[in-house]
């Protein structure tokens, strides 16, 4: 068979996962909580198998959870989507913007990612036959920025779509206001789609302020936006999120995802309509995380490990420049093997060969497990 990704293999998140399982290291790479999630979540969604809520939903998902997502964000960033025809619920935020690109990029048509980037972009662009143009972040003493003259730069007249993602994997960084009207500045008067990934959206700290597209119209309407409960309620194995869209785009939105998936498994859909009546659990979660960065940050002032910002995410990047001249990837195998803790490799996220002496740790773990890995890091 003549592959269609002949250059994908097996993810790092997997690869490092597996490895981490071998050698029994605490395992501070893929990203993924190791703590349960709220039995009242739990309940919603067993409650509503044994109320019957077993067979298909409707195609663009439940009604209920379309509303409380159109309250949600209406609420937090002042935006009104129509349930009915803006916000679709997907298997995941991966689904979400497979389907995205899978519905506006044409062959040959052009899209903007910014490295490092999440892994599932590059493949997905590809799929559709389209060409991603890479711009990579610069970083400097304040830590990772978007060079918004070179996306600028890159934009050409087969650009169809630009994808954001903030906050953002990797890095940790999150788009200021600044990033915002240079954004605005680029897609002004052009038909350029944004595709913004907002997965990590509840977890902003320090006082900041998450910039959702869909806090301005003129984004907004030119925008697919991806979360995903996984992250929010802390379930990433349940794989649902959602893509709000304007009507026009999510109508073809939905074209694709109707015969892509059809729909999303009916009782989660419930159970999480249900559970959103109460915003507590979304609104706490930046101030749960906070203190859990804070915890492993300040943990870490006693290595050798010098610490990149972290304004947002799960994600804390360090540079192990002054531990080791091994590249990032055989300096993740090494920390996972000999020290006992594992990590992901940032030149994982770029699609070219790219070294930094960084890589990622994911803090969304039991406070024992973030000391445990301490301890371990503390001997290197
Ligand atoms: N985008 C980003 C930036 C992510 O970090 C992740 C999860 N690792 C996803 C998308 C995928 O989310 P989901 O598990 O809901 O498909
Ligand atoms: N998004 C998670 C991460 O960045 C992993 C998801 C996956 O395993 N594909 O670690």
């Amino acid at each position: 068979l003549k592959s269609k990704l002949p250059r994908v293999g097996t993810t790092i998140f997997t690869v490092m996962s597996t490895l981490a399982s071998e050698k029994s290291a605490v395992n501070l790479g893929q990203g993924f909580p190791d703590f349960d999630c709220d039995p009242a979540l739990v309940n919603a969604v067993s409650d509503a198998m044994k109320n019957g809520f077993n067979q298909y939903p409707p195609m663009t998902g439940v009604p209920a959870l379309r509303q409380a997502i159109a309250a949600k964000i209406e609420k937090l960033y002042g935006h009104s989507y129509d349930p009915a025809t803006d916000i679709t619920v997907t298997a995941g935020a991966t689904q979400g913007l497979l389907t995205a690109i899978m519905c506006a990029v044409h062959p040959g048509d052009e899209v903007i990612v910014i490295e490092p980037a999440y892994d599932s972009y590059v493949p997905a662009i590809e799929l559709a036959g389209g060409k991603p143009v890479l711009v990579q972040m610069t970083l400097g003493a304040d830590g990772y920025a978007i060079p918004w003259d070179q996306i600028a730069a890159a934009v050409s007249p087969r650009t169809r779509m630009i994808m954001i993602n903030s906050p953002h994997n990797p890095t940790g960084s999150v788009l200021n206001l600044a990033d915002i009207e240079a954004l605005k500045d680029i897609v002004r008067g052009t038909d350029i789609l944004i595709l913004s990934d907002e997965v990590y959206e509840h977890m902003v700290y320090d006082g900041l302020r998450h910039e959702s597209i869909c806090r301005h119209p003129e984004l907004a309407e030119r925008a697919f936006i991806v979360s995903s409960f996984g992250k929010t309620y802390h379930v990433t194995g349940w794989k649902i999120g959602y893509v709000a869209a304007p009507p026009a785009l999510s109508a073809e939105f939905r074209k694709v995802h109707q015969y892509n998936i059809f729909t999303v498994n009916t009782p989660v859909q419930h159970g999480i309509a249900t559970y959103m009546q109460n915003p507590a659990p979304y609104l706490e979660l930046a101030a749960f995380y906070q203190r859990k960065r804070d915890l492993f940050r300040d943990g870490l002032k006693h290595t050798r490990f010098k610490l990149l910002p972290a304004d947002g995410t799960y994600f804390l990047c360090v540079d192990y420049s002054a531990i080791s001249a091994m590249s990032e990837a055989d300096f993740a195998v090494w920390l996972t093997s000999e020290i006992g803790v594992a990590a992901i490799p940032v030149s994982a996220f770029y699609d070219s060969p790219r070294e930094s002496g960084i890589v990622r740790f994911c803090f969304a773990k039991q406070d024992q497990t973030l000391q445990q890995a301490l301890q371990r890091l503390a001997k290197i």
